[in-house]
């Protein structure tokens, strides 16, 4: 499984270096191997360049390497993901430019249906931002949005969207989805949604492990609650 492959549409944003980054690192829950990388206090930074990767890209438009811009922000993803031990889907909403963290949310789906973690995401976000901004942000998401968060991130215009663990991975774990991928999601809302980045695979290898063990969790607790 080539999980660590990263998949690029459209052009690049802007280039953003050198930004601080202004949040609480994640703990490490993961075993060795799937634990994060010692970002260090005060390390900077590239929000949303895929060129800080240091992955080459090839000519079909993928990408291969452990990177470090999307990196960061997954960890962000992924740390809220673990909130939610057998659904883990975990997404944080950052200013693309400035690098910080506007929004944050975890699958509660136990609560509502439509409560996935982007949803979530996005209700935190204009609680603390208000309905603006939106094109400005990238969307961080353990999962690859289903076509509902999908459809709700072309709504609010949200024109970056990164994702770690594909919908073929998550459903090999026994959790349904709709056969629809986000790009073709997103082509379908071209007449008025043009994204800049959608971007899958990031930190898969981790993700990945996280449902993996999410499906064992609600083999072995079946009857417990969702959370
Ligand atoms: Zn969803």
């Amino acid at each position: 499984m080539d999980s660590g492959r990263r998949q690029f549409l459209g052009r690049w944003g802007a280039v953003v270096t050198g930004v601080a980054a202004p949040f609480t690192l994640p703990g490490q829950a993961f075993p060795e191997s799937h634990a994060h990388p010692d970002l260090g206090a005060g390390a900077t930074a590239a929000a949303t360049d895929p060129q800080s990767d240091s992955g080459t890209r090839t000519d079909n438009g993928t990408r291969t390497g452990t990177g470090t811009g999307h990196d960061r922000f997954m960890w962000l993803a992924i740390a809220q993901a673990r909130r939610n031990p057998k659904w883990p889907f975990g997404a944080v909403i950052v200013g693309t430019r400035s690098g910080e963290v506007l929004g944050r949310g975890v699958n509660t789906g136990a609560d509502s249906p439509v409560l996935h973690g982007e949803v979530v995401a996005m209700n935190d976000y204009v609680r603390r931002q208000g309905n603006q901004g939106w094109a400005d942000t990238t969307l961080y998401t353990t999962g690859e949005p289903c076509s509902m968060c999908m459809s709700a991130l072309a709504w609010a215009n949200v024109r970056r969207v990164v994702w770690a663990s594909s919908i073929d991975e998550i459903r090999s774990t026994d959790i349904i989805q709709i056969d629809l991928s986000a790009r073709e999601v997103a082509a379908a809302a071209r007449s008025f949604y043009t994204p800049q980045l959608l971007l899958g695979g990031v930190l898969a290898e981790h993700t990945n492990y996280l449902f993996r063990e999410a499906q064992r969790l609600r083999q072995r607790f079946p009857d417990a609650s969702a959370v």
